[in-house]
């Protein structure tokens, strides 16, 4: 089936939506079903995507990037979520809150030794800003780092974090507490893979994405020094807030991309499966179905390029991108259950794509910012929340 566009795309970006799908199709396809039972995270795709340049396609030419922009990344993003969920947060996680919050924040000593490479696809980041005792309320992290001479010295624990744990992770960026003249405020250091004090836990094992890689982090009197700083003393906040816009628009298009997998499936499972004597896709009911589907999905790819493209155009896209993320979420497990359901029994066995799908679908309404989290947002930016 032919995914509408309903966005005028440049050729580039055809060309680089092209070229992933037939990527995704050969490498990914066959074998997601396999890394989603054994729970393996598939360093050897995750590099070759990485010499392709789907991890620089947004940032600039200057610091190893393809310099397509955010509409091109959000192509990336969606096409691999069509096939699979756990590489395409990969991708997107991996520049959205590690790649971008270097690029916004990084000196040009940091952009060097982080950004380069991970545009490149040679290592991964992550952002660990999540703790056990919540997420959605960042500035209450209770991890702090102590200024000690030229060294900061962090502690504490960090939850969910992904891409911290595996053979191509280099680099994490941490919010902690810290002491400044205005009071106690979050400030981010990079800190990377390896260093003294700094362990990654196994992986959670988790109801969907079971080939990425999600840990927690434990930091026990680990010491950085004073250039590991991302962005100003006191500033963390911002560091981790300002590129989860972006974060919000790489979930919006892995909905939208695992949506329009589901619709897919059940497309073609409705056209050969036969009761009462006719494909079931003959039926009124089914035909609904995929109707209502493919519409809210052309909704979401909509809102979900805009924001995007206000992110390219350089314009403020707070508010769209919590729109596309909150809206395509939805619409991403609303279309995982009627892949389901239209498959009957064959959609609960774990041999088909159906219930990978499914489960793969919730997290994207959690992470990132919780649909509830998302409508405050929105809310705010309409003057009612004071
Ligand atoms: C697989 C996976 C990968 C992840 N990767 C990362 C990562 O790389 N880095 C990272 O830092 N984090 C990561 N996270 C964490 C994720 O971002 C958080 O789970 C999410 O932000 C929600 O935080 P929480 O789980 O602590 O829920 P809480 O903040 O405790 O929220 C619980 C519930 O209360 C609701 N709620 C909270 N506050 C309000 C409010 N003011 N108004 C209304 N409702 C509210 C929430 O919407 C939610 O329904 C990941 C999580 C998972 C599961």
């Amino acid at each position: 089936m032919t995914s509408c566009q309903p966005y005028e795309l440049t050729d580039d970006q055809r060309e680089m939506q092209a070229l992933v799908r037939e990527f995704a199709e050969r490498e990914i396809a066959p074998h997601a079903a396999e890394w989603d039972q054994t729970h393996t995270f598939p360093t050897d795709v995750i590099r070759k995507l990485g010499e392709l340049g789907a991890m620089g396609v947004g940032f600039p030419e200057e610091y190893g990037g393809l310099g397509m922009g955010a509409v091109a990344q959000a192509l990336v993003i969606e096409e691999l979520a069509r096939f699979d969920s756990s590489v395409a947060v990969t991708i997107g996680a991996n520049v959205s809150i590690a790649g971008d919050p270097v690029l916004l924040f990084g000196t040009e000593e940091q952009k060097q030794r982080w950004l380069v490479p991970l545009a490149q696809g040679e290592h991964l980041g992550a952002f660990a800003s999540t703790e056990p005792s919540g997420g959605s309320d960042i500035q209450a992290a209770r991890t702090t780092a102590r200024r000690d001479g030229d060294e900061w010295v962090i502690n504490g624990t960090k939850s969910f974090t992904t891409n911290a744990g595996n053979d191509l992770s280099a680099f994490v960026i941490v919010t902690a507490q810290t002491e400044t003249n205005s009071g106690t405020k979050l400030t981010a250091f990079i800190v990377p893979t390896g260093t003294t004090g700094y362990e990654s836990q196994p992986p959670y094992h988790k109801m969907g994405w079971h080939a990425s890689d999600t840990r927690e982090l434990v930091f026990s009197d680990c010491r950085v020094p004073n250039e590991a700083m991302l962005g100003e003393l006191g500033k963390g906040a911002r560091v981790f807030l300002q590129p989860l816009d972006g974060g919000r628009v790489g979930v919006a298009a892995m909905s939208v991309g695992l949506a329009q997998g589901a619709l897919e499936q059940a497309s073609a499972y409705a056209q050969e499966r036969v009761a009462f004597g006719a494909p079931i896709a003959r039926q009124q009911a089914i035909q609904f179905k995929l109707a209502e589907m493919k519409t809210q999905i052309a909704a979401a790819r909509l809102l979900t390029y805009r924001a995007a493209a206000l992110k390219e155009a350089g314009q403020p896209y707070t508010e769209e991108a919590a729109s596309a993320k909150l809206f395509a979420s939805e619409v991403a497990v609303r279309a995982a259950e009627e892949n389901m359901q239209i498959h009957g029994g064959y959609g609960y066995i774990e041999e088909s794509a159906v219930p990978r799908f499914y489960r793969d679908a919730k997290i994207l309404t959690i992470g990132e910012g919780t649909s509830e989290i998302l409508k405050l947002v929105i809310a705010r930016k309409m003057g009612l929340a004071g």
